[in-house]
């Protein structure tokens, strides 16, 4: 009988000091020749494996598969099916499991699960090693019933806090490690450049360097908190951006393009220790990325150095060749997949991958040192984890009433700091927002009554629409206005609209209009949750009941706050400028609705600033950072580009004003930094409020060998001023973050002038003297 890794451990454990991500050669001697503990333990277990054993490990399954009745038609109350366990894991020695079975479950259900799931691996199945447990956990642990949920990543973004969204990360790794779930497929870095995109609000908006800011923040926070998951970085590459707008449908996204927008948040995740990548489902330029060498080997093991494990995604081996037709059957498109460099098949829903895979090793088509290649980072990450010296098992409780308090805390602080206030015109000479919550307000709109609405896709469920697993006690926007009003005095009405409201609806809002006589309409607009393929849109326009409840609310002449809650910018140019202010709350998770009631009686300011540019028009989707051309109008003019609201955009209930940028020097070489100083001061605004501001830092390269954008942000920081008072802050720019991909590929800096713009502050010129070079 072969040697069981829970007996060979304590042998090799003896003097060993777990070692987690942050610790780079992981125990390893300095000598370069001596293996590392990792090594030697990954070697050791690698060594007792059969083929079989690691065809396993290569396999990950949907829980559904693991519980009795049929996958996605799991018999209720869900139960572990001693039969199919045994079948998976004894047999056919899966390693890896995912997923819950279709909804979230209380932790104490998790904890059983996990209990019983790793006990079968590490006492039946022959290798004994544990299983790699995977979920998403995108925006607190969606899959614990009663577990802290915050802003999605688009709300996050927003926030332009990273230091807050690292703590996020943290707290929400900690919920989710505690019922023994190791492996977090979090953050999305796919970049948000086409808000038809039904995945844009998983992302952190259509800037590259918030994207990568965001990203790496979030990585930390998961892996180097004080109860850790692993982070996987998803989707690899260019997913974020169909020719259509449509999930996982093709793109055509040239190299030069691919190392522009998509490739950079991987390359600084992976610097950050994230050690899994999952794969994109979709098609580049005709080919899979399940197939394609050069995006999974030449780019992330040779060029970026990716030594982690790389995971497909949900059931695309198969689709090589139910969809994709790249594969004539099921075994071809696994050698395929194995020859592009997957490691772990998320399969899900079948078994048929291992046996394919032991198949193909046989008929030599598969040698077995490639398994062992994909085996031994496994093993690593498992070995990273813990999970062979008793990190398999869950907690035997959660965490504590401080952490807990601390946790939702966090979550209130992040979505009212995402609130992004986009429009406050004057009304009675003085700007609408905040309101009195000692008034009369009436709140309406299809998302003012739904907390599913607030939280988005991947929450209790995988569309987030099921109200069945919503936290009990949060309250939606309506109820926390009404709250909120009734607290100082006020009357708050609120009239709840479904999603397909009509006309009749509209009148009904119309006439409590009358009887109340509101000092303002709070119309709350926008989607109900969605992701994925389920998510696709035909048209980027705000449906129209929607925009004729803005357009008879305006009529009634009570000046309207419109409300946005979505995490993709819908259009409505027909009723955009009407309404007096405008709030995008985003997606902001189960403390969104007291976070909006508080910006809207004033209690907070909102502080957010636009992750993204608000097109006014269904097809103007055009990014901030676009090409000069994209400005020619019909009349040759350079007005073409007219977003709805600019990438960056937002206010305060005070202002910060600039009144001064200076650079140190007018001409600098190419290893050389700028330091700009930046000038602020209070600009008045509502009385003792603070002015807080995120002053962006764009540059304008002047003539390119490519193309130019009009504009790309390099540097961001916030700031804050006490009214009354001033400010400074230096930033520093090197020359060489002012580059770009140039044609050949490569990243470079051109010598010329350059425009710095800070917000609505004049560009400074500067110029780069030099010869060219990469860095
Ligand atoms: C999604 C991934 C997700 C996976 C596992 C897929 O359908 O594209 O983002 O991590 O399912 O749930």
């Amino acid at each position: 009988m072969r040697a069981n890794a829970t007996f060979i451990l304590p042998a090799l454990m003896a003097g060993m000091s777990f070692c987690f991500f942050s610790c780079g050669e992981r125990g390893a001697s300095d000598a370069p020749s001596t293996k590392s503990e990792r090594e030697v333990f990954v070697d050791s277990v690698l060594a007792t494996l059969t083929v079989e054993d690691k065809v396993g490990e290569m396999t990950q399954l949907t829980l559904d598969m693991l519980l009795t009745g049929a996958p996605y038609a799991s018999e209720e109350p869900h139960r572990l099916d001693s039969t199919e366990l045994r079948e998976a894991l004894v047999k056919w020695r899966v390693g890896s499991i995912l997923n819950c079975g279709g909804n979230a479950y209380p932790p104490e259900t998790w904890r059983g699960f996990i209990t019983e799931i790793q006990r079968i691996a590490q006492e039946e199945k022959a290798s004994g090693i544990p299983v790699l447990y995977g979920i998403d956990a995108i925006h607190g642990a969606t899959y614990t019933t009663g577990a802290v949920l915050g802003p999605q990543q688009i709300g996050l973004a927003a926030t332009w806090d990273t230091a807050m969204v690292r703590e996020f990360a943290q707290h929400t790794a900690r919920e989710v490690r505690e019922v023994g779930i190791p492996w977090n497929f979090s953050p999305v870095l796919d970049v948000g450049r086409d808000p038809r995109w039904p995945r844009f609000w998983e992302t952190f908006g259509e800037d590259v360097l918030l994207a990568s800011d965001m990203g790496e923040a979030m990585v930390r926070g998961y892996q180097e908190g004080p109860v850790p998951v692993a982070a996987t970085l998803k989707h690899f590459l260019g997913y974020s951006q169909p020719i259509s707008g449509k999930d996982r449908t093709q793109a055509w996204i040239p190299e030069r393009v691919l190392r522009t927008y998509f490739l950079p948040p991987f390359q600084r995740a992976i610097a950050a220790g994230a050690p899994a990548i999952m794969v994109n489902s979709g098609e580049i330029n005709g080919t899979p990325v399940h197939v394609d060498r050069w995006v999974l080997k030449d780019l992330l093991r040779e060029e970026l150095g990716f030594e982690g494990v790389v995971v497909t995604d949900w059931e695309d081996v198969k689709y090589l060749y139910t969809r994709h037709k790249v594969a004539a059957d099921y075994k071809e498109a696994v050698r395929m997949a194995i020859e592009a460099g997957i490691d772990m098949a998320m399969v899900p829903v079948d078994l048929e991958f291992p046996q394919l895979l032991m198949e193909l090793v046989k008929e030599g088509e598969v040698t077995e040192a490639r398994l062992d290649e994909s085996v031994r980072r496994i093993l690593g990450m498992k070995y990273d984890l813990g999970l062979f010296h008793g990190g398999a098992l869950p907690a035997a409780e959660g965490g504590s009433a401080a952490e807990r308090a601390a946790f939702e805390g966090l979550a209130l602080q992040a979505a009212g700091r995402s609130m992004t206030l986009l429009r406050n015109d004057s009304v009675a000479g003085r700007p609408l927002l905040p309101l009195d919550p000692a008034a009369r307000v009436l709140v309406t709109g299809p998302t003012a009554n739904l907390l599913n609405a607030l939280n988005g896709g991947w929450t209790g469920t995988w569309q987030g629409l099921d109200t069945a697993y919503n936290t009990p006690g949060r309250p939606t926007a309506g109820q926390a206005v009404e709250r909120r009003w009734a607290e100082s005095g006020g009357d708050a009405v609120v009239v709840p609209l479904a999603m397909d409201f009509g006309d009749g609806d509209i009148r009904a809002v119309e006439s409590a209009v009358k009887r109340q006589k509101p000092q303002a309409l709070v119309v709350m607009v926008g989607e109900m949750p969605y992701t994925e393929k389920p998510g696709d849109i035909e048209d980027l326009n705000l449906p129209q009941n929607q925009r004729d409840l803005i357009r008879a609310m305006e009529r009634t002449g009570v000046p309207v706050v419109l409300v946005y809650v979505g995490g993709r910018p819908r259009t409505f140019a027909d009723v955009a400028d009407l309404p007096e202010a405008f709030l995008m709350a985003y997606l902001p998770g189960d403390y969104g609705g007291e976070a909006i009631a508080q910006v809207l009686a004033g209690d907070i300011q909102p502080e957010g600033r636009l992750p993204f540019t608000w097109p006014r028009h269904p097809s103007s989707h055009t990014p901030y950072d676009h090409k000069y051309t994209d400005r020619i109008h019909t009349d040759f003019s350079e007005k073409a580009f007219q977003p709805l609201f600019s990438f960056g955009s937002g206010m305060g209930y005070a202002r910060l004003d600039l009144t001064g940028v200076e650079t140190d020097r007018s001409t600098y070489g190419l290893q050389d930094t700028v330091r700009l100083t930046v000038r602020f001061s209070h600009g008045g605004g509502r009385e003792g409020v603070p002015a807080a501001e995120v002053l962006q830092f764009f540059s304008q390269d002047s003539v390119a060998s490519i193309t130019p954008a009009v504009d790309q942000l390099r540097a961001w920081r916030r700031v804050e001023v006490q009214p009354g008072a001033q400010g400074e802050t230096e930033m520093a720019i090197p020359v060489q973050s002012l580059g770009f991909i140039n044609r050949e590929n490569e990243y470079v800096v051109e010598p010329g002038v350059f425009g710095l713009r800070v917000n609505g502050h004049p560009p400074v010129a500067i110029e780069v003297v030099g010869k060219s070079k990469k860095p």
